[in-house]
C-alpha cells in the first residue's frame, strides 16, 4: 500500500482484521468462545480449526490488526508477552545455533536466552548497545537473529535500529524487536526494518490490566512457523481474552496520546521538585536518547522514571504516600502504577552495578495511566512532602 493512502493508525487499531459486515451483523466483532470447530470428516482434509493451533477467528482477527498496525504482513497473539518471545526464539533456533542481543532486557527474556535456549543446544552473546555499537564483531557464523528491545527499562534508552536492521539485512538474518515499552502507536517496528516484533500485550494493547497476552508480528511463512511451536508447547490466547485485546486495542490511538501527553507533562514537572534528583524520560532533552528517539519514535511513550534525593528511605516515604497512583508491578494501563525496579525487575542485581546502569537507590519507575494529571501532580506532590518531611 502506498504511504500516502495508509490509514491513520487509530484508524486501523479499531477496523483492521476485521471482516466486512452486512446489515444485520453486530457492529462489534463477536467472540469464537469455542475450543473445536467443524471439520475433519471423511474426505474433509482441509487444515483444522482448533483454538490451540491459534486459528481461532478471534484470535486471527486481533493478529490481522496488530498486523496492520507494524505494518507487517501477519500476527499471532498467544497467551502472554513471554509466550510470545519463547516461541518466536525456539521457531527461530536448532541445535548449534547461536543469538546475539542486547543486554539491555526484560528479566526473563534474559533468563530465556541465557539458561533456557542452551538446554536445547543453542547459545547467546549479549551486547550492551549503550556502550558499544559494534554488533559485526560478535556475530558468527552460526548466529541466527538479532534481538533487540527499545525502549528499555526502567531508563528508557532508545537505541537506533537503522544500523542493526541494516546488518541483519546484509547478513540475511532476522532482527526481532520487543517494542512493548513504545506500543505500535509510538514505534512501528515494521517501517523500521524490524522483520518480526514481539509484544506483551499486557501492557499498552491490552491497556486495562485486565489480561495476560502477547502478540508476535512478522511475515506470513515466519508466523506460521510460529503457529506450529504453539501446537507443540500449546499457549493459545483463550477467546475471550483475545476478544477482550480486541477491545483494548480499538483505543490504543487515544489512549497513547494521553499517555505520551501527561507522563512528558510530569516529566517536565517532577523536574522542577526540589526533592527528585534526576527525571528519566526521552522527551526532556536531558535524557541521552532525546535526539535518538525524537527520530525513531512518534511519541516518547507514558513511562518515566524519577531518582529521588535520600535513596530508599526517600523511595519508602514516597510509596507510602500515595494516594491515587497504585504501588504494583507492569505498566500500560489506564491507572497510574508506581514500582521500585530494585524491588522488582532488578532485585538480583547488586546495588553498585545497578547504581551503574543508571538504577541508583531512590530510582522509582512510574507508568503514567489517564487520569487528570492535575490530580496525578496532587498526588505526587503528595508524596514528595512526606519524603521532604523526613
Ligand atoms: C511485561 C513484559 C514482557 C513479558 O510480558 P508478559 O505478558 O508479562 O508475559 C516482555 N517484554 C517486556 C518489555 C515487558 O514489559
Amino acid at each position: 500500500m502506498p504511504k500516502n493512502s495508509r490509514p491513520d493508525p487509530s484508524t486501523l487499531a479499531i477496523h483492521a482484521g476485521v471482516p466486512p459486515a452486512v446489515r444485520g451483523d453486530p457492529v462489534t466483532p463477536p467472540i469464537y468462545q469455542a475450543a473445536t470447530f467443524h471439520g475433519g470428516g471423511p474426505g474433509d482434509d482441509a487444515p483444522l480449526r482448533y483454538t490451540r493451533y491459534g486459528n481461532n477467528p478471534t484470535i486471527e482477527m486481533v493478529g490481522a490488526k496488530v498486523a496492520a498496525l507494524e505494518e507487517m504482513e501477519a500476527g499471532l497473539p498467544l497467551a502472554s508477552g513471554m509466550a510470545a518471545i519463547t516461541m518466536t526464539l525456539l521457531a527461530l533456533t536448532r541445535e548449534g545455533d547461536h543469538v546475539l542481543a542486547s543486554s539491555q532486557l526484560y528479566g526473563a527474556t534474559r533468563l530465556f536466552l541465557a539458561e533456557e535456549l542452551p538446554r536445547r543446544g543453542a547459545s547467546t552473546t549479549f551486547i550492551d548497545p549503550l556502550i558499544d555499537q559494534d554488533w559485526r564483531s560478535r556475530l558468527r557464523k552460526n548466529t541466527r537473529l538479532l534481538y533487540l528491545e527499545l525502549p528499555t527499562n526502567p531508563t528508557l534508552r532508545v537505541v537506533d535500529p537503522a544500523p542493526i536492521a541494516q546488518l541483519a539485512r546484509e547478513i540475511g538474518i532476522p532482527l526481532v524487536m520487543d517494542t512493548t515499552f513504545a506500543s505500535p502507536i509510538n514505534f512501528r517496528a515494521g517501517a523500521h526494518g524490524a522483520d518480526v516484533v514481539v509484544h506483551s500485550a499486557t501492557k499498552y494493547l491490552g491497556g486495562h490490566s485486565d489480561l495476560t497476552a502477547g502478540v508476535v508480528c512478522g511475515t506470513s511463512d515466519f508466523v506460521r512457523e510460529v503457529q506450529a511451536m504453539l501446537r507443540h508447547y500449546g499457549p493459545a490466547l483463550d477467546p475471550h481474552a483475545a476478544w477482550l485485546l480486541d477491545r483494548g486495542i480499538r483505543t490504543l490511538g487515544v489512549r497513547m496520546e494521553r499517555h505520551n501527553e501527561s507522563a512528558l507533562h510530569l516529566a517536565r514537572w517532577f523536574e522542577t521538585q526540589p526533592e527528585v534528583d534526576t527525571v528519566i524520560h526521552p522527551g526532556l532533552p536531558s535524557h541521552p536518547d532525546h535526539k535518538v528517539a525524537g527520530r525513531v519514535l512518534d511519541g516518547f511513550g507514558g513511562m518515566l522514571g524519577i531518582v529521588l534525593k535520600g535513596g530508599r528511605e526517600a523511595e519508602e516515604r514516597f510509596c507510602g504516600a500515595l494516594r491515587l497512583a497504585a504501588v504494583a508491578p507492569s505498566l500500560g494501563g489506564v491507572e497510574t502504577l508506581v514500582s521500585l525496579p530494585r524491588l522488582t525487575s532488578h532485585r538480583g542485581v547488586p546495588a553498585p552495578e545497578r547504581a551503574a546502569m543508571g538504577i541508583p537507590d531512590g530510582f522509582v519507575r512510574l507508568s503514567i495511566g489517564l487520569e487528570g494529571v492535575r490530580d496525578l501532580e496532587r498526588d505526587f506532590r503528595e508524596a514528595l512532602n512526606a519524603v521532604s518531611r523526613g
